[in-house]
């Protein structure tokens, strides 16, 4: 396929974020509430989708169906103005820094027949198990068996300067709240390597800091009792119809075992 600089070539973005299962979209939601453009670029489906009911992640005292956890992780990031778009990001090419928009990287993204590029600072890889993007970069990987994995530092930093890698592509624990927090951490970290101003996520009641003679940090939000009351409405709102009825997508299982691309099981 050709690559395509011209019409199709997006960007420029502060983050791009290879992959859009646990760790992608958890990392994007916390890049983006801190107001780094953000870009997940996703190819095919989390392995997640393959679980059964997943019954660990904690805030689901009785468990939750595993494409219903997917699309809320996607509601959350397109909430926070994540941008998502579909497509197997193939290649990462680091380029001459861009003096004004910081751009460090150029991705090929393979899309509907055609390659696009995506021109960015900062590349988070998460997509389990594919790395082999980031050869041209000779990012540092280690073999093991058919797998893979990226290595990063204690804070998801790979080898290559401003490209960090997140989940299960890292080797952590194959567990979906391992790769959320790790997303989040990797994301916290890209934070804190740009030029955001930064302290922490959080949100707090009215007069929290102001009341006590400080300015609201940066990242930080005080809301006032209406707000507050406003947002807790929606989130009941939201999650009610999340949750109405079963799931229209069907269960998966390991593709070896059905006529299915995807692992999609008759039901
Ligand atoms: C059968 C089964 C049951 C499981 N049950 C549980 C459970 O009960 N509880 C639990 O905690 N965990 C469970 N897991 C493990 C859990 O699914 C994983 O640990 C978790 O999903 C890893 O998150 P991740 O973000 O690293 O990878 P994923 O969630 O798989 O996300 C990676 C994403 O990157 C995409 N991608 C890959 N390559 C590219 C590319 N080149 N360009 C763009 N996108 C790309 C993938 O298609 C995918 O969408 C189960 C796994 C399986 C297989």
């Amino acid at each position: 396929m050709e690559r395509d600089d011209g019409e199709h070539a997006h960007g420029p973005t502060d983050v791009l974020v290879v992959g859009g299962g646990v760790a992608g979209l958890t990392a994007a939601t916390f890049t983006a509430r801190a107001g780094l453009d953000t870009l997940v670029v996703n190819d095919g489906e989390s392995i997640l989708n393959r679980n059964a009911h997943v019954e660990n992640f904690p805030g689901f005292p009785a468990g939750v169906n595993s494409r219903l956890f997917g699309d809320l992780l996607a509601e959350q990031a397109d909430r926070n103005d994540v941008r998502r778009r579909e497509g197997r990001v193939a290649d990462v090419e680091r380029v001459e820094e861009d003096g004004e928009t910081g751009v460090r990287f150029v991705a090929s993204v393979e899309a509907d027949g055609t390659v696009e590029t995506v021109r960015t600072r900062f590349v988070v890889a998460a997509s389990w198990s594919d790395a082999d993007y980031l050869d041209g970069l000779n990012a540092t990987t280690r073999d093991a068996g058919s797998k893979r994995y990226v290595d990063v530092d204690e804070r998801g930093r790979t080898s290559v300067e401003g490209v960090y890698a997140a989940g299960r592509l890292t080797e952590k624990y194959h567990q979906a709240v391992v790769s959320a927090g790790h997303g989040a951490e990797v994301g916290l970290t890209v934070v804190h390597d740009s030029d955001v101003s930064y302290y922490h996520d959080w949100v707090a009641p009215e007069g929290y800091f102001t009341d006590r003679g400080r300015e609201v940090p940066p990242g930080c939000e005080e809301i006032d009792a209406e707000e507050r009351k406003r947002r807790e409405a929606e989130s009941r709102e939201v999650m009610t119809e999340f949750f109405a009825d079963p799931h229209e997508e069907p269960q998966r299982t390991h593709p070896s075992l059905v006529e299915d691309e995807r692992g999609r099981l008759d039901e």
